[in-house]
């Protein structure tokens, strides 16, 4: 489990994690009506902070709150004063290593009943190590007895924390039956994703992942994964995909915050590819991992130093 760092951003001041309190009847708490994002911080050598993408995390919960009806967000909330919010907990911190900042929007009027427009909202932000969920040298992956819930009941797109309930359903399902993490497909059958992470599939030299449409979370690492693949030359096809394309794929990769870039090896009992990290996953971790840290400087826009 990660450690969380002592100094948590709540309701308008840094205060102590054990003050960063809700009510038991805020809507939050009842209906795990909040949305969140998860961005990473690297310190380099120099001890410089840099944040990654920060400004499409803050626009991707910008657009989770306008999905859930969370205008009070939306309306209160720009750019500029989240980054202030980050910087201010950064430095309230005594931050050496790696982290990831964890910045959720909480609907928090007391006993509203199940509506959502116009209520009160905080924002908090809180600081953990950065523990990647899977592992850089591969995983095992189980295909979900549950299905992702499809984007007309409660949106994907939107990262809205009561619906992650379906993803602690379909993990724990996985790490039950011995496997690392699930793989969720929709009501139809299609492949949409794992419980936190996008999935790439490498077949006869070519990039292919489900497409935004296919009930996921429009992840920024998958997208960073499709701009860093077409500047490798690689072509990258979003479609729908089927089950079986994974059992007989070259190589597939789980993407995400947390996730980085982890190799997926085995999936429902089959062996993928050769069962070694494959040429193409391991050149997309590596540039991956150093367009996170910068040491690369294709896209110096995706860094913000703090
Ligand atoms: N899908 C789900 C369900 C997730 O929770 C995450 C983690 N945020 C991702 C995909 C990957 O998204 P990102 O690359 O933005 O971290």
């Amino acid at each position: 489990m990660a450690t969380m760092y002592k100094n948590v951003y709540f309701d308008g001041k840094i205060v102590d994690a054990d003050k960063a309190k809700l009510s038991v009847a805020s809507s939050a708490v009842l209906y795990g009506l909040s949305v969140y994002t998860v961005f990473p911080v690297h310190i380099n050598g120099d001890g410089e902070k840099l944040a990654f993408r920060l400004q499409d995390h803050y626009k991707r919960l910008v657009n989770s709150s306008k999905i859930i009806g969370i205008n009070t967000f939306v309306e209160k909330w720009d750019y500029a004063s989240f980054l202030d919010v980050v910087k201010e907990l950064l430095a309230s911190n005594d931050v050496e290593d790696d982290i990831y900042v964890r910045a959720t929007v909480h609907v928090d009027e007391q006993i509203a009943g199940t509506k959502v427009r116009g209520l009160k909202h905080t924002l908090s932000m809180f600081i953990y190590d950065a523990v990647p969920i899977l592992s850089p040298e591969g995983c095992r992956l189980k295909t979900s007895l549950w299905r992702r819930i499809p984007d007309n009941s409660i949106p994907s797109r939107a990262k809205v924390n009561g619906a992650y309930v379906n993803s602690v359903l379909a993990k724990q399902d996985a790490l039950d039956s011995g496997y690392d993490d699930c793989i969720f497909l929709d009501v139809q059958g299609h492949v949409c994703e794992l419980s936190a992470a996008n999935i790439f599939v490498v077949r006869h030299g070519k990039l292919i992942t489900p497409s935004n449409a296919s009930d996921l979370l429009e992840g920024i690492n998958r997208n960073t994964v499709i701009m860093l693949a077409k500047d490798m030359g690689l072509e990258v096809e979003e479609r729908t995909v089927d089950l079986t394309e994974l059992y007989v794929a070259d190589e597939v990769f789980a993407c995400g915050t947390s996730a980085n870039i982890s190799p997926v090896l085995e999936i429902d009992g089959r062996t993928i590819g050769s069962g070694e990290v494959g040429e193409l996953t391991s050149k997309i971790q590596e540039e991956h991992m150093q367009s996170r840290h910068s040491t690369n400087d294709c896209h110096p826009e995706w860094l913000v130093s703090l």
